[in-house]
């Protein structure tokens, strides 16, 4: 596909940004543009509200996949796009899953032409952002049908120029996990204290209590965050609140550190309960495992990488943020990059404006290095 007609997909698709499962309009669009494809080599299977596509190898004794994430953000958009801005009130492609679509099918329109030795099979998964579209994907019987041998991904990077790529082997993206809790009391008149059990007080010592969790449970050379970033309870300042909810995020650089602070935030929250007569619940939301890249496909992309002129590589730090595409590598050996888009403005905001350039280096790195790939494995080299 010609890079004027990537640009105009991204731009369309950005106008439509939806919310996990909801991606209606985006799914119709994607099968829209793959039923122009040639389809001698396609399979095309919808899923929920994302798509599966299988492209059959001349030799097919191997399956390289391929993942795009399609959901938007409930972010009201503040670029400074005039033609193409989101149409969908409260809702933007604010983490850059409009240039991953966008990148995935001017992948898929090549090999859909250029027959791979190969199978390709490729995956446009929704609600990454929540509540998590990977590990149902991953079980769900297309994908067992088509399971692959290898795995790839890439997430737009604002923080790196038009041209650069960055990965690591082994941990890329932190254990996640989201955090609600709710403490139930008993409310009464502001000044009959002994009558009733306040939540406000008990919410307050478990928030205090949570932060000794990464300070004092946490071995100091491993790594983890615990932010509460809403606390509420109450209904007005002369009543004893009797309720009261806490939500937080969790990260980790471990799988098992994230058990061993949960462990410890079901203890303090089971102490809360004892300590200040109250019934409490712990719910977890959507909670992700770590990106961990395998060493050998992580190896083959940095040395094709390193090699191919028209990007530069870049050694990429560990991130604290969170990605389902883990759940695939959990099982499947593969890797994520970063795809550098050079924008002032980060993932998640609202004036994320990444460079339209990227989306053709991206398109043409993954050509190449598939080909290349395809060409390596089915004459026995790898
Ligand atoms: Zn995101
Ligand atoms: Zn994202």
């Amino acid at each position: 596909m010609a890079a004027n007609e990537l640009v105009k997909i991204r731009r369309e698709l950005h106008q439509i940004p939806e919310l996990g499962y909801q991606e209606f309009k985006t799914q119709r669009y994607l099968l829209e543009r793959i039923s122009e494809l040639r389809q001698d080599f396609l399979t095309v299977e919808a899923w929920k509200t994302g798509i599966f596509v299988h492209v059959k190898g001349t030799v097919g004794t191997k399956t390289f996949a391929y993942r795009a994430d399609i959901d938007g953000l409930p972010i009201e958009e503040q670029t400074s796009y005039h033609d193409f801005r989101s149409q969908h009130e409260g809702a933007m492609h604010a983490c850059g899953h409009d240039f991953h679509m966008t990148i995935a099918l001017g992948l898929l329109s090549y090999f859909a032409e250029q027959q791979p030795r190969e199978n390709m099979l490729f995956l446009f998964q929704p609600a990454e952002e929540g509540p998590g579209g990977a590990l149902p994907m991953l079980e769900a019987e297309t994908f067992k049908k088509w399971w692959p041998d290898e795995m790839l991904a890439l997430h737009i990077a604002p923080e790196y120029p038009v041209g650069t790529v960055a990965t690591k082997p082994g941990l890329l993206f932190a254990n996640t996990s989201e955090l609600f809790i709710t403490l139930k009391g008993k409310g009464g008149h502001a000044a009959y204290p002994h009558t009733a059990n306040d939540m406000v007080v008990a919410a307050s010592h478990l928030v205090t209590q949570l932060q000794t969790i990464v300070a004092r449970n946490v071995n100091p050379l491993d790594a983890g965050v615990i932010t509460i970033g809403v606390i509420k309870g109450g209904t007005k300042q002369n009543i004893i609140a009797e309720s009261a909810t806490i939500e937080g995020t969790i990260r980790t650089r471990s799988i098992e550190t994230m058990k061993q602070i949960k462990a410890r935030i079901e203890a303090l929250v089971a102490g809360i309960e004892v300590g200040f007569t109250c019934r409490a619940s712990i719910d977890y939301g959507a909670n992700y495992c770590q990106v961990y890249n395998d060493e050998a496909s992580t190896a083959a992309f940095i040395e094709f990488a390193e090699r191919y002129e028209a990007v530069t590589f870049v050694r990429a730090p560990e991130a604290m943020t969170g990605e389902d595409f883990g759940y695939f590598l959990e099982k499947i050996p593969g890797m994520m990059f970063w795809l550098g888009v050079d924008s002032e403005h980060g993932l998640h905001d609202a004036r994320l404006e990444p460079k339209e350039e990227a989306i053709n280096v991206a398109v043409d790195l993954l050509i190449s290095y598939f080909k290349e790939r395809d060409q390596n494995v089915s004459a026995g080299r790898e």
